[in-house]
């Protein structure tokens, strides 16, 4: 249905566009989520387009819930939704707990909105009752395709046949609707004739109506469906423009027809389809299968499915700050025309814009999440990372005075992604070596290391105060005096500290661990190592 043939040249749509957009109109946006499950990251960079443009343009940005969709419904979905925003710092002007002037904002609580919307069509002639059973229905499709005649829809040759207020009498149509039989309300799409969606990524795209098929705009339960609900919400909620995934672009036709059903053309909003989040490998739409596969997140926060038990990783719980998770998000399909990466959400707000939005798919890079973590902690001052890190080393089992464990974060902080992966680099602080590794002693443990060791802890004794700066100069004049190398001295101590090879600056470590505590492990090695 939709190829490069359907658009214009983007240029020259966007000129036309300058001069048709009302320039007063008031940007109110809206993220409008099914709470069909939990918020795939894909969901999250839709709903911080929004909010970015929503605030860049001193507008509304509306978290609206669109539930009509029973049979699909999760229980604990929508809190979740909230859960993530809030998590990410998306935060709305208007929404179901918070309220607002076009309140409620969840679907469910608008059911008669919708029927009198539907009424309304029906009533001007823009749709119809069909009466067909799932088996007729299925049946149409199956001789469509045996005889090769054309879409297997419900279309305008297609409906002639079919039972529906069109081919019914009215009396017989005002007895199937009084018997209490199943109907549901169809689009009468008009035929051969053109349609247009204005996509402010995409360009202009123009469908002819005859490849439309007559969509269910009001269910059989008495529910709308997502089209008739979302264009009815839209309108009624003042939206001016639909910023949402690719996804729906397919469906963006008949909304278009849905306004001009309603002769409300003049106040549809503008659209924007948003390119999809593909797999690291580009080869298709991201999946939570690819998370798994990979070993990454694909939601926001951590998910267990309410009926069957599985529990899905979530960025929060794996231990990123929002604010790097957004950042990567930001940069999903949106291209800020400069080298700079490191956005805070004061600058995204700034630099935003739909028209630096590329209408390709964006590849998703797990390792690029984990480095904007790594560049955000590095931004982070070393008494917040310690402020976080001294739960962890509480949960272990100790405890510190907080402007050590600063002091500690600032040797470290800069070896890891993660403030959940500190612990494992500093971990020696508080828990002295056991066992010493075996490899490096064998290597670097030397025949002459314990004498060494052993003079050094009558040196240390004298060094005062026990600082680096001192432990250095002390280290310094005794490998002078007593003619021996730095590496030996280095890696013995190391051995001593920290049990094996690894770890930030020993003479650093040696301050904060303290005279005594060095000592004693000098002796324990000594003792230990033969
Ligand atoms: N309820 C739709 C969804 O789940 C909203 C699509 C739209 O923004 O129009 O994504």
């Amino acid at each position: 249905m939709f190829n490069s043939n359907n658009f214009v040249k983007l240029k020259e749509y966007k000129k036309n566009l300058t001069l048709t957009m009302a320039e007063d109109r008031k940007v109110r946006v809206r993220f409008a989520p099914s709470p069909t499950g939990p918020l795939h990251i894909g969901g999250v960079r839709t709903a911080l387009y929004n909010f970015l443009y929503a605030k860049k343009h001193g507008g509304d940005f509306i978290l609206r819930i669109e539930d009509t969709d029973q049979t699909r419904y999760i229980e604990g979905a929508e809190s979740y939704i909230s859960e993530a925003l809030n998590w990410c710092g998306i935060t709305w002007d208007e929404g179901p707990l918070k309220g607002g002037p076009y309140a409620p904002y969840r679907q469910s609580d608008r059911k008669e909105i919708y029927h009198k919307h539907v009424a309304m069509l029906l009533e001007k002639g823009h749709a119809y009752y069909a009466f067909d059973t799932s088996e007729e229905l299925e049946e149409m499709r199956k001789q469509i395709e045996r005889e090769k005649s054309g879409n297997p829809q419900y279309d305008a040759v297609t409906r002639k046949k079919m039972r529906n207020s069109l081919t019914l009498s009215d009396e017989e149509t005002k007895r199937l609707l009084e018997s209490g039989k199943p109907y549901v309300v169809r689009a009468l799409i008009p035929e051969n004739e053109e349609v247009a969606v204005n996509d402010i990524i995409r360009g202009r795209l123009k469908v002819n109506t005859s490849t439309l098929d007559d969509k269910v705009l009001m269910k059989a339960d008495g529910l709308p469906t997502y089209h008739l609900a979302n264009v009815v919400d839209d309108y009624l909620m003042a939206i001016s423009h639909v910023i949402r995934g690719e996804e729906w672009l397919p469906s963006a036709p008949l909304h278009v027809l849905l306004y001009r059903f309603f002769g409300w053309e003049d106040q549809m909003p503008e659209f924007a389809h948003l390119p999809l989040i593909l797999k690291p490998d580009g080869k298709g739409k991201l999946s939570k299968r690819d998370g798994e596969r990979l070993g990454f997140p694909v939601f926001p926060l951590k998910w267990k499915d309410p009926e069957t038990g599985e529990v899905s990783s979530g960025y929060r719980e794996s231990g990123y700050f929002p604010e790097a998770f957004v950042n990567t998000l930001a940069l999903l399909g949106w291209n800020p025309g400069t080298e700079q990466e490191i956005f805070s959400e004061k600058e995204l707000i700034q630099e935003f814009s739909l028209e630096k939005v590329s209408k390709a798919g964006a590849n998703f890079n797990p390792d690029k999440a984990k480095w904007f973590n790594h560049q955000y902690l590095l931004r982070k001052s070393n008494e917040e990372v310690a402020n976080q890190l001294h739960n962890i080393v509480r949960d272990k089992g100790h405890d510190i005075e907080p402007e050590k464990l600063t002091r500690i974060v600032a040797l470290v902080k800069d070896r890891v992604n993660f403030v959940n992966e500190l612990w494992d680099q500093i971990s020696f602080f508080f828990e002295p070596p056991k066992s010493f590794d075996e490899k490096i002693v064998k290597k670097k443990w030397k025949e002459q290391t314990p004498s060494i060791l052993e003079k050094l802890t009558g040196v240390f004794s004298a060094t005062d105060p026990f600082t680096a700066e001192n432990i250095d100069n002390a280290l310094k004049s005794f490998m002078e005096k007593n003619d021996v190398g730095a590496g030996i001295i280095m890696i013995g101590l190391r051995i001593c500290m920290v049990g094996e090879a690894k770890g930030p600056d020993i003479k650093e470590v040696m301050e904060i661990l303290g005279r005594e505590e060095v000592i004693e492990r000098i002796n324990y090695a000594l003792r230990t190592i033969n």
